[in-house]
């Protein structure tokens, strides 16, 4: 499991469980890079868009904390 950290938000990825079936990368390529390192880049989205597209990954192997310092989560 490796965590990628921005302000306001940090996302969890473990590529055991992964499916490699590409939603995230589809859904969010600013943020789901597999060309970037580190691939997973929190900070060029807002909290909100990183959230939404974790919450759609199939398998469990994204997830996210909202931690403080995030502008529009509740
Ligand atoms: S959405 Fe989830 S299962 Fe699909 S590639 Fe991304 S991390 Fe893997």
């Amino acid at each position: 499991m490796k965590s990628y950290e921005a302000p306001g938000v940090v996302v969890s990825f473990d590529a055991e469980v992964c499916q490699h079936a590409g939603i995230c990368v589809r859904g969010l390529p600013r943020v789901f890079d597999t060309t970037a390192r580190p691939w997973i880049q929190p900070a060029n989205a807002t909290v909100d868009d990183v959230v939404s597209q974790v919450e759609m990954c199939p398998s469990g192997a994204l997830s996210v904390q909202v931690t403080d310092g995030g502008d529009r989560q509740p």
